[in-house]
């Protein structure tokens, strides 16, 4: 069995539509020094969005679009923009999108029947706040059951991403044992690829891709320095040829 994760870094509102060029050539270069041939996710702002040409396979997705070909939806991108870099990966349901900018898990799910018509490759991000967590483990399953309301759970390129919302951007990763916990109950949900986020970095990507039922990492913060997504792809890779 292929002991490959999935690692996926998302820029949220950091690099330029010039030094994302700058780091997707790094990266491409870095990939093929350590030897990485399985794909790494990209999720840059829009206004660096590319179809870039690599020799690794780095894909780029979207970190939000709505679910529209073309039309009057100030300040979004829709398809047609999308096509024109041959992107067809987006992220949905990020909680900064859920929290900070308000979207409800009905337009949520509007936005994934939507990109799922379109054949999109989809991160469907889910997490609980911090209050959800201390109410305890039963809170934290009725809160994570609701964030996959209306999602078909079956669709073969979902990739879902469990992201507490305390351990974003916050420094504090949840501990391996939460981590598998919290997992396994996802699976039961929905049983396709899943991923962990929340302050992922290079000194403990290891651990968590360690954890049962962990089939990959999505990374903010610690990814935006090409030189560290590199030594997390590293340790992915060493931890691949190790079992
Ligand atoms: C994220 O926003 O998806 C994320 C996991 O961020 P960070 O790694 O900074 O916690």
């Amino acid at each position: 069995m292929s002991n490959h994760k999935i690692i996926a870094s998302n820029f949220k509102t950091n690099h330029t539509r010039a030094s994302t060029r700058d780091y997707v050539e790094a990266l491409d270069r870095g990939m093929r020094d350590i030897g990485y041939s399985e794909e790494v996710f990209l999720f840059p702002p829009a206004t660096a969005l590319d179809a870039f040409e690599t020799e690794s396979a780095i894909r780029i997705g979207a970190q939000n679009a709505y679910p529209t070909v073309k039309g009057s939806f100030t300040g979004e991108i829709g398809l047609e923009q999308l096509g024109e870099f041959a992107i067809e990966t987006v992220l949905i349901g990020h909680s900064e999108r859920r929290h900070i900018l308000g979207e409800s898990q009905a337009f949520i799910a509007k936005k994934f029947a939507w990109f799922k018509e379109q054949g999109f490759t989809i991160f469907y991000c889910i997490g609980e706040p911090l209050e959800v967590r201390e109410a305890g483990d039963e809170a934290v399953r009725r809160y994570l059951v609701e964030q996959l309301e209306g999602i078909d759970t079956g669709y073969e390129k979902l990739v879902v991403a469990y992201e507490p919302v305390w351990a974003i951007g916050t420094g504090k990763t949840a501990t391996p044992e939460l981590i598998e916990k919290t997992h396994a109950v996802i699976k039961r949900l929905c049983d396709r690829p899943l991923l962990y986020g929340g302050s992922v970095k290079p000194s403990n990507i290891e651990e968590v891709l360690k954890v049962p039922g962990c089939d990959g990492a999505l990374i903010g913060t610690a990814s935006w320095e090409v030189s560290s997504m590199i030594s997390m792809l590293e340790i992915s890779e060493k931890l691949k040829t190790e079992n």
